[in-house]
């Protein structure tokens, strides 16, 4: 059986894995990257201070070494081949291509300078090739990230960190010299919802414990009604809660760096200056109200207060990104599928042979480890519905590579990507850091073009 996974990511490569290790069918995989580099959001994402969540790699680079696999990158599907083509090509195709669009507040002024989707943040620091010429302007004091997750929670955290100790990591170089000159001291954290409703976890929280020259600031009232715990908790909800009660019982402290962490407030519009920078953000408090089916939502209550800060960090959540000829569920912004089957949109009717996988599954819920038996359970259903697939005749193996050679295309194998992972790796020694990253595409197919 061939089949195609779109997306390097954690979740493609669990996909991989499971398929690679069946023992009753022999599969073949082709991984398509639209990057020259693998590894998704754990290359692209997760913040240069958790390295050691970086080291799943090695779980993929073994997935990666087995004979019947098979990396293409920098080959993206909707800009080098077409769905058609995996269709002629393979018998059973996965999309893995998580979630890249970032959703918006939809408030005035959101479109104006330092008024920065917390993705692009993100992606910047991280060295991801589409964010490397992101205008990141940290000569402001305060800073406004609208979001109470975890993204929320790496940005404010990277913000507010004494830029010596990134040295050591795989942090952009870029990022590392805008940051060395960051004049960032005070950071608020905006939820709309009330502290038993944030979604950062309880690690991401404590992170903050240890940083010893930022203060963490709530106003005690803020955990008002709130049902706390004796002992550490067991809940998510209660081991924040607990966490956020400590922070209300320190002295204000006279450290360099403020975390200001707020509840119950909604931006309604990002006020400008003269010069049409940031100035500030309007806030409207908030009342939460029980909704019929027992959820809690927010309500406005029309009392309006106004913050100053010149930078404003959406960090609102993820969507998957539309690729043309791919079923889109336009409600849910993930690729339309049923528990990883893909569906028409408007019918819900199964499309046969293609799957879903990951964050593009389900939108921007779970951390790495998740992803491992979510996508071997999806492919469990490609086994059970591709019995006597492998009987329908394809065009030979190699078929797929003259394609992309007649397109002109500079396809990445494995072995290429280790190459470049060696160069990186031999840069980041300079700095004492695990690697440092190339961030420009061209630059990267540079290193590896015959000599
Ligand atoms: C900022 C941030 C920090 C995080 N930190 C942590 C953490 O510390 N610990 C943790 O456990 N989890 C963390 N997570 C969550 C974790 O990264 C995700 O659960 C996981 O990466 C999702 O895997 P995925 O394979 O679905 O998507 P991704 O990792 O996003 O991979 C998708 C891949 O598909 C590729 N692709 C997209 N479109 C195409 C196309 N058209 N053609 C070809 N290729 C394409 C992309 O380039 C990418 O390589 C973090 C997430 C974010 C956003």
């Amino acid at each position: 059986m061939r089949v195609a996974i779109i997306g390097s990511g954690p979740a493609g490569f669990y996909a991989a894995e499971a398929l690679l290790k069946r023992t009753d069918t022999e599969v073949h995989v082709d991984m398509f990257e639209r990057l020259p580099t693998p590894y998704g959001l754990v290359r692209g994402g997760v913040a240069p201070d958790h390295q050691s969540m970086k080291t799943v790699t090695r779980v993929y680079a073994r997935t990666a070494a087995r004979p019947t696999f098979r990396f293409m990158g920098n080959v993206g599907l909707g800009r080098d081949v077409t769905v058609e083509d995996l269709r002629r090509h393979y018998h059973q195709i996965v999309y893995a291509t998580g979630n890249e669009d970032d959703r918006r507040l939809g408030i005035p002024g959101e479109g104006m300078a330092r008024c920065t989707p917390a993705t692009v943040f993100i992606g910047w620091y991280n060295g991801h090739p589409d964010y490397k010429n992101a205008k990141i302007d940290l000569s402001v004091s305060r800073v406004a990230i609208v979001g109470h997750g975890n993204v929320a929670m790496d940005a404010a955290r990277m913000l507010l960190y004494t830029p010596v100790k990134l040295e050591k990591t795989d942090i952009a170089g870029h990022a590392l010299e805008v940051l060395r000159q960051s004049k960032v001291r005070e950071v608020f954290v905006l939820g709309r919802r009330g502290p038993e409703h944030a979604t950062f976890t309880p690690p991401e929280l404590r992170e903050f414990v240890e940083m010893d020259d930022v203060d963490v600031v709530i106003d005690p009232g803020a955990l008002a009604g709130c049902v706390i715990p004796e002992t550490e908790g067991t809940t998510q909800q209660e081991r924040n809660l607990k966490i956020l009660q400590s922070f209300t019982k320190r002295q204000p402290g006279a450290r360099e760096k403020k975390l200001h962490i707020r509840f119950l407030v909604s931006p309604t519009e990002v006020i400008a200056d003269a010069e049409g920078n940031v100035a500030g953000i309007a806030l409207e408090k908030n009342r939460l109200e029980v909704n019929p089916d027992g959820t809690v939502s927010a309500r406005g209550t029309g009392e309006i207060e106004i913050l100053d800060v010149g930078m404003v960090l959406p960090a609102i959540g993820y969507a998957a990104q539309r690729i043309p000829g791919v079923p889109y569920d336009e409600k849910a912004r993930i690729i339309a599928n049923r528990d990883g089957r893909v569906v028409e949109p408007v019918t819900r009717s199964v499309i046969a042979n293609e799957y879903v996988v990951g964050w593009a599954r389900t939108g921007p819920h779970g951390l790495i480890g998740s992803h491992k038996g979510a996508s071997a359970r999806v492919v469990e259903l490609m086994i059970a519905d591709g019995a006597g697939l492998e009987a329908r005749e394809l065009p030979g193996r190699e078929a797929i590579v003259s394609l992309l050679r007649q397109r002109s295309l500079q396809t990445v194998s494995f072995n290429d990507w280790k190459q470049l992972d060696d160069v990186e790796v031999a840069r980041g020694a300079r700095r004492g850091a695990p690697r440092d990253k190339i961030v420009d595409v061209e630059a990267m197919l540079t290193v590896l073009a015959p000599r």
